[in-house]
């Protein structure tokens, strides 16, 4: 699912409760996840919210929900962030600690949201918490957690089986400059296919993404994030209906999964054939 029907969803009050925001930097995931908070708690009507993105002037709520800061005066009281405390993972005791307050009501808005911000450092200990919260809620208050990671893989699967995961784009610290000339490339296989619905230009994209190095490690990530990257890059190139944005996203997302795959014993070549081709041929033009 694309980032602004999830923004959509929690304005309607219909996101799913436990949400994944992965992908991108993380200032970006912050952001994110603080436009969905706004979006669900927003005073205006349901086609206004989140305010801000509709050029009105912010309410009481989204005004004050911020990420928090030290000295910083802006907070809302239904916004809880959840930072990592330890040097490697967010222990169990902050995490009950956090958790906690879901026993009891919101403040001043309709619902509260619970931000976890390195959700990838929860242990089982920690994640068990969450999923008898999520499974068990103490109450029928609205109640809207958003799970931050850089990867979704690095989340335990127990959380991964119960959340929405929403991708955001490409990874940081991957190299632009290799990025461009795939990207690049890739644009003029998918114009061709867009034109002329020959199949051989989904191949072509396949061989395309395969040019970045480090296949030869099943386990590793990188190419696959980096293949995503250029996906997302190609988006950022050319305006595209909203059904082909969608399935572009979809893939890259579908990429992201690749080294699970990869460990099963298939090629990458394989796999990105394959997803390429279903992700893809159904925005085939129809030639009549
Ligand atoms: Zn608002």
């Amino acid at each position: 699912m694309n980032f602004d029907s999830v923004v959509q969803l929690a304005a309607e009050g219909r996101l799913y409760p436990s949400v994944i925001l992965y992908g991108s930097g993380q200032e970006e995931r912050q952001q994110a996840a603080l436009e969905i908070a706004r979006s669900f708690l927003c005073l205006n009507p349901v086609p206004q919210r989140p305010c801000a993105v509709h050029g009105l002037e912010p309410c009481r709520h989204c005004r004050r929900l911020v990420w928090p800061a030290k000295g910083e005066e802006l907070f809302h009281p239904d916004l809880h962030v959840l930072e990592r405390d330890l040097r490697t993972s967010t222990s169990v005791a902050a995490t009950k600690e956090f958790l906690v307050q879901a026993y009891s009501s919101p403040f001043e808005a309709r619902g509260q949201v619970y931000v976890i911000a390195e959700a990838d450092t929860l242990g089982g200990a920690a994640a068990d918490a969450l999923l008898k919260l999520l499974e068990e809620p103490p109450t029928r208050t609205p109640r809207q957690f958003l799970l931050l990671a850089a990867s979704q893989l690095d989340l335990l699967v127990t959380l991964r089986s119960r959340s929405l995961a929403v991708f955001l784009g490409s990874r940081e610290g991957l190299e632009t400059d290799l990025i461009e000339p795939v990207s690049q490339d890739l644009a003029m296989a998918l114009d061709a296919f867009f034109e002329d619905a020959a199949a051989i230009h989904l191949l072509s994209a396949a061989d395309i993404l395969g040019r970045f190095d480090g296949w030869q490690d099943p386990r590793a990530r990188r190419p696959w994030a980096m293949a995503a990257a250029a996906l997302v890059h190609y988006l950022e190139m050319r305006s595209l209906e909203p059904r082909q944005r969608r399935a572009i996203l979809d893939l890259a997302q579908e990429l992201l999964e690749g080294p699970r795959w990869r460990m099963r014993g298939i090629t990458q070549s394989r796999l990105l054939e394959g997803w390429i081709v279903r992700w893809l041929s159904p925005l085939a033009p129809s030639m009549t």
